[in-house]
């Protein structure tokens, strides 16, 4: 994938966390083989249909809410319905599962946050998680930079046109699984210069060649630790002298 069209959420910046060339595989070079498993798991079905059912109850569509036929969706549900996000907020405009952008040397970043807030020109995120969180670990996660950093900075198109400032930004993570709020993600202008350091660093990192051949590429280093569970170990195994123990899957190039 060209530099030009290159677009990175949260999930794509951990997916290059986790082993650079794994990243530069699918996004730079688009190698979708072997195909992913196309049975999401229960976690990942559970989580798609809590986000959708919260965004059909926004739109009013309250009539789905009642064939809820998964008890674990139904739990998650109740916590929602305890919750102080699913009434309606006064004074405040909300928009659900909105989508914004913005674009750093020619590279792109996505958000999608499952709820916005504003409320007299302070701005909560809100982030539906169904599973456990640590919330020590989301303190430093990909998310927790990128949703604030992508609304302080594209942010106006929702706000009438006037920029939002950093201080006015916080993040909430609601976990089903408890019903807690994790409320301690406070953003500024300080942070927003320091993450406009990282998220331009990154983009030289990932605009850099990629050379699919050389299994050592120093632009996108291998990181051995996750090839046993991944879809390209033979996209790698095959090209370099150090294996893994999985047995080696043909190469589409070769079969
Ligand atoms: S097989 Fe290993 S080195 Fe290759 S892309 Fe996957 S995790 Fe990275």
């Amino acid at each position: 994938m060209s530099k030009e069209v290159l677009r990175l959420s949260a999930h794509n910046l951990r997916e290059f966390d986790r082993c650079p060339r794994a990243f530069a595989l699918q996004y730079k070079a688009n190698r979708f083989w072997p195909a992913p498993d196309p049975v999401p798991s229960k976690h990942m079905e559970l989580g798609q249909a809590f986000h959708r059912i919260v965004h059909q109850k926004f739109l009013g569509l309250n009539p789905l809410i009642e064939n809820l036929n998964s008890p674990d969706l139904k739990a998650l549900w109740q916590k929602y319905t305890l919750s102080p996000y699913s009434g309606s907020e006064e004074k405040s405009r909300v928009w659900s599962e909105q989508n914004l952008h913005v674009t750093l040397d020619g590279v792109g970043f996505l958000a999608r946050f499952d709820r916005l807030v504003r409320n007299e020109g302070n701005w909560t995120i809100l982030d539906w998680k169904t599973g456990k969180i640590d919330p020590v670990k989301l303190a430093g996660d990909w998310q927790t930079k990128l949703y604030p950093f992508i609304l302080a900075e594209a942010g106006s198109v929702l706000n009438d046109g006037e920029e939002i400032e950093p201080s006015k930004i916080r993040m909430i993570y609601w976990e089903g699984s408890t019903g807690i709020s994790h409320d301690r993600f406070s953003y500024d202008e300080g942070k927003h210069e320091v993450l406009r350091s990282e998220f331009e660093e990154k983009v030289r990192q990932v605009s850099k060649p990629f050379d699919e051949e050389k299994a050592d590429d120093p632009n996108f280093p291998r990181n051995p630790k996750h090839c046993k569970k991944c879809g390209y170990d033979s996209l790698c195994n095959r090209l370099s002298s150090s294996n893994s123990d999985r047995p080696e899957l043909p190469h589409p190039r070769f079969v």
